[in-house]
């Protein structure tokens, strides 16, 4: 599916911490737009903490920096949900 021409490989894009510029993890972003979701078959590298926590509506598992201990996101069934404005990305994927 992917490899067969460098144009057809995924980009690999690096996720940041905003606060404090810590990597979080890398991931293989597929198509443009804000990264929002991460799926997580496609995320690797992964530096983030998992924290359980109660928002009031049940229980959910944070996604924390694992430096400064800012709340990035939250455990979802595919992946990760991730708070905008809590993390800058760099790579390749930025080109528009
Ligand atoms: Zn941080």
């Amino acid at each position: 599916m992917f490899g067969r021409g460098g144009d057809l490989v995924p980009p690999m894009i690096t996720v940041h911490c905003a606060s404090c510029g810590t990597k979080l993890f890398r991931y293989q972003k597929i198509g443009k737009g804000r990264l929002l979701h991460c799926r997580k078959a496609r995320i690797s590298g992964d530096h983030t903490v998992r924290r359980e926590e109660d928002d009031g509506a049940g229980t959910v598992v944070g996604v924390y920096c694992p430096r400064c201990g800012r709340n990035v996101g939250v455990v979802e069934a595919q992946g990760i949900n991730m708070h905008g404005g809590t993390f800058t990305v760099t790579g390749s994927a930025l080109k528009k």
